[in-house]
């Protein structure tokens, strides 16, 4: 069934994105307060009673502070690996449904995801890859200190690829972050440079892959143009869409499968 994929928002501030088709409603992770997340939902026409289920990447609040407030309130469906759960002081039996990676989940009436784990600080992460009943599969993919092999695999033939561009290595180099700082987000456990996701992205990228959204940007040691351009500048033959989700509100829509996204009038 034909999937659509909206970011409510990307970054070290906030991380909602929202899976569409005509019988389910999914969000993977519910990074904004409960307040805000309604608010970008009500944006899009979407009412957040109306949301079947909730997935959780990790337990960093920019992924999952809002998701037991909009799970109490909506009465949504929330499902997290045990170590998330754990992390958020969930009770994995009646607030929490869940999940091991590599194994399907089924998080709505046609909407399955195999949660692959890739590494990041202190947090038992993984990256989405989402099927609904099509043979067009699309990938959610964040925080992560570097690819791994299986990750790599599992992204291939995608039909739709999010994943992270966080940093520019030279604003994050002299920038005002302190040392330490710099190298952990640098480091395996933290996030992706423009450049590591602009080569995954030049290894990975075929005719099967129709769009590609760049997100979790940091604000402080990344841009958007920064971001683009370089994905742009290492991927060659590649004639899909490339766009970049920014922090504040929902900008556009893909549906998995095309190569051209629909703009959210604000
Ligand atoms: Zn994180
Ligand atoms: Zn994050």
């Amino acid at each position: 069934m034909a999937l659509e994929i909206t970011h409510l928002g990307s970054g070290s501030r906030g991380n909602a994105t929202l899976l569409q088709t005509e019988e389910a409603k999914v969000l993977v992770d519910c990074g904004f307060s409960g307040r805000q997340m309604e608010r970008r939902l009500e944006q899009i026409n979407v009412d957040p009673k109306s949301i079947d289920a909730i997935i959780l990447s990790h337990h960093h609040s920019d992924h999952a502070q809002g998701a037991d407030i909009f799970r109490r309130r909506h009465e949504t469906k929330l499902f997290a690996n045990f170590t998330t759960c754990a992390h958020l002081g969930y009770d994995p039996v009646n607030q929490c449904r869940i999940f091991d990676a590599l194994e399907r989940v089924q998080v709505a009436p046609g909407i399955s995801m195999l949660p692959v784990p890739v590494p990041h600080d202190g947090a038992d992460n993984v990256g989405f890859i989402i099927n609904s009943g099509s043979n067009e599969r699309a990938a959610i993919v964040t925080d992560l200190g570097e690819p791994t092999d299986e990750l790599m695999h599992h992204l291939k033939g995608c039909a739709h690829i999010s994943i992270e561009s966080n940093y520019d290595v030279k604003k994050l180099a002299f920038g005002p972050y302190p040392p330490s700082l710099k190298s952990r987000i640098s480091g395996r456990g933290g996030h992706l440079s423009n450049q590591q996701t602009a080569d995954m992205l030049a290894e990975i990228l075929g005719p099967e892959t129709k769009s590609v959204v760049l997100c979790h940007l940091s604000e402080k040691n990344n841009a958007p143009h920064l971001a683009e351009s370089e994905t742009l500048f290492r991927v060659e033959n590649w004639e899909g869409d490339l766009r970049v989700s920014t922090q504040d509100v929902p900008e556009f829509s893909h549906w998995v499968g095309q190569s051209e996204a629909e703009l959210i009038s604000q």
